[in-house]
């Protein structure tokens, strides 16, 4: 029997600011994008940070499960969720269909979305402005606690408690429920309330775990952000079943986030830390979450040797061949058969024996757990691993 299934992926991951640190690569520097495809083949795409340019640039032109219309729904207005906007570049193709949902806000009253597509893209500032994007868009403006339908899906949006507003957004669709709650800082009463309808029973609980709860507590206090343990709690209170840690601080270094997830794994279930590229399947029978690491990610270097024979062609363009050692190879992940089924991301240590000029020696790497398959043995797994350092 086939279940219908809603496919999650994550564009952008990071808050506050795109990142390009090495130190950050492996749950990934784009601003918060992310696009719900619903098991009735509507396209949601939720925030528009840089991760959106990532998105369009896999536009394939011949996607034909894709809808009649994509759905964009922009939580608010600060920088890190409209930046990917101008570089969308599905939104300069004629062809293409968009609606917008964001709300209306105070400072710039009506068509608000609209107001800081223009702005965004006026002189000098962008070097076209609005005009040259082709694509048809309609804008609607949502209300706290509005309700409606789009295709087969239900979609909630309630205000969160963050500077200017900002809307989370509840989707149900036939495969389960993606509730997505970022840049939210608890201790508004109604607001808090608010939230945990929005997040009831969600199969999907994506929330802002920006800072540690000790930042939360005193220096980043007011800032509008939450941090891993109220997601933990709110999760908790309303039976949802996968917490997501989403909005990553751009100082936050690949190893901090890990702690972040670790610690949050310790008083709930299912918990992953959003990472750029990965996909989590809802509906499907067997494994319901998969993760992905972009393959062009800056690749980790280790000393290691290896016998080679080495052929081309010199400077003065005559052609050679020669037996050498290799020993310096650069490693990004590799793909392990295995008995056990790891946890997704969680660390594992591979010990490799490598030839060197007195016999072997051990080569220690430790690596991160990105997917996790079927392996081509019965009884194997395929377990996808990244180096860390
Ligand atoms: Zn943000
Ligand atoms: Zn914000």
């Amino acid at each position: 029997m086939t279940s219908p299934i809603a496919k999650l992926s994550f564009w952008g991951v990071r808050g506050s600011t795109p990142t390009v640190d090495p130190a950050t690569w492996r749950y990934g520097g784009n601003t918060p994008c992310l696009e719900l495809i619903a098991p009735d083949g509507t396209q949601f795409i939720l925030d528009c940070g840089t991760g959106l340019r990532t998105l369009g640039s896999r536009w394939g032109a011949a996607d034909e499960s894709r809808g009649q219309e994509t759905h964009i729904f922009v939580t608010h207005y600060h920088w890190d969720h409209i930046q990917g906007l101008p570089f969308f570049a599905p939104l300069y193709d004629e062809k293409n269909h968009f609606q917008f949902y964001s709300f209306r806000s105070k400072f710039l009253g009506k068509d608000s979305l609209r107001q800081v597509m223009e702005t965004q893209m006026a002189l000098p500032y962008f070097p076209v402005d609005f005009s040259a994007m082709n694509a048809k868009r309609k804008f609607r403006e949502l209300e706290d606690s509005e309700t409606f339908h789009i295709g087969k899906n239900k979609v909630t949006s309630r205000w969160l408690h963050h500077p200017q507003g900002c809307l989370g957004f509840r989707i149900e669709t036939s495969a389960g429920t993606v509730v997505y709650a970022t840049d939210n800082e608890p201790g508004d009463p109604d607001l808090d309330k608010s939230l945990r309808k929005l997040a009831e029973g969600a199969d999907i609980f994506i929330n802002d775990a920006q800072y540690s709860p000790s930042q939360l507590a005193t220096s980043r206090k007011g800032w509008g952000h939450s941090s891993w343990k109220d997601g933990v709690n709110i999760a908790r209170e309303v039976n949802a079943k996968t917490l997501v840690l989403f909005h990553h601080d751009p100082d936050s270094t690949d190893r901090m986030v890990d702690e972040i997830l670790a610690n949050a794994r310790e008083d709930f279930d299912s918990v992953f830390a959003a990472s750029e590229g990965m996909v989590i399947t809802l509906g499907a029978s067997n494994e319901p979450v998969q993760a992905h690491m972009a393959a062009s990610r800056t690749a980790l270097r280790r000393g290691a040797q290896f016998r080679a024979s080495v052929s081309g062609m010199t400077a003065e363009g005559r052609k050679f061949e020669e037996e050498t050692i290799v020993r310096d190879l650069s490693l990004q992940g590799a793909l392990i058969s295995l008995h056990h089924s790891p946890l997704m991301q969680s660390e594992l240590q591979v010990t490799m024996e490598t030839p060197s000029a007195d016999g072997t020696q051990e080569m220690r790497l430790r690596c991160y757990v990105v997917r996790i398959e079927e392996g081509a043995e019965k009884g194997s797994t395929a377990v996808g691993v990244v180096f860390t350092d």
